[in-house]
């Protein structure tokens, strides 16, 4: 069975110690609700990374990255590495989030170098992918997702693909209050979960975690996680209060 996996996306929000605070407060909400059986990340900015990693050590909080350069080493100003990621505690790396697609121009082809970075690191990519509203409008939703994962995640081995954490984001439902419904999102993740079957196996399609993003908020996060192949949620906007990301974690409950 899948991991169930809820990860919020601070996007370029909170200062140093306002991460630091609401790590603090997620550590404290959390003591008091069962989520042992909910994987708990948070993605602050690349300069709040060493200190959420040190507030959240010994907690149920995991530390992301939002992005990775994926080269190495060399003469990329303003760039960030795996390893450098690797070497302040970071356990996940997000990769092809929308926004890096739309506004940073990222492609396939770096996609899949980002990938293979990450993962030789040993860190967990949270990879995304969706289709935008005309897309969905014109019902090419499937093609969309299923040729973004065979071009920039079908060219891994089976073992290094069960590594990989599939965050389904429809790009019209992120930061618009708009959200598929529970529906919509299941047969997605049905879609996607028998394509990855095709390649790599029902077994290892069975065990990769499928998130859902877009507009999940405290009040809708119970019926969209309830569906059979959503495996958790990739948060933006409602991982920025303590009090609504801690409603989103335990609507599993
Ligand atoms: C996201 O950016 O990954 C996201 C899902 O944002 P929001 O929850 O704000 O729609």
């Amino acid at each position: 069975m899948a991991r169930k996996i809820v990860a919020g996306n601070w996007k370029m929000n909170k200062t140093v110690s306002e991460g630091a605070q609401l790590v603090e407060e997620l550590k404290s909400g959390l003591a008091k609700v069962d989520v042992s059986d909910v994987t708990v990340v948070v993605s602050p900015t690349y300069v709040s990374l060493s200190e959420v990693v040190k507030v959240a050590e010994g907690s149920a909080v995991n530390v992301a990255a939002q992005n990775v350069h994926q080269e190495a080493n060399g003469a990329y100003t303003g760039e960030i590495s795996a390893d450098i990621l690797k070497s302040v505690g970071v356990g996940y790396v997000i990769i092809g989030h929308s926004e890096r697609r739309e506004y940073f121009g990222e492609n396939a082809a770096d996609l899949v170098k980002k990938v293979d970075a990450v993962i030789a690191q040993g860190l967990t990519p949270i990879y995304c992918c969706g289709e935008v509203k005309h897309q969905r409008e014109s019902g090419k939703q499937n093609e969309i997702v299923g040729g973004q994962i065979k071009d920039e995640l079908f060219h891994l081995s089976s073992e290094d693909f069960s590594k990989v954490v599939v965050a389904y984001e429809p790009v019209w439902a992120i930061g618009t209050g708009l959200t598929a419904s529970p529906d919509q999102a299941q047969d997605m993740h049905a879609f996607i979960r028998g394509f990855v079957a095709e390649k790599f196996g029902q077994e290892i399609a069975d065990e990769t975690s499928i998130l859902y993003g877009g507009s999940c908020k405290p009040s809708n996060a119970a019926e969209i996680f309830s569906k059979k192949d959503v495996d958790g949620g990739l948060i933006g906007g409602a991982a920025l209060k303590a009090d609504d990301f801690i409603g989103i974690i335990t609507a599993f409950n």
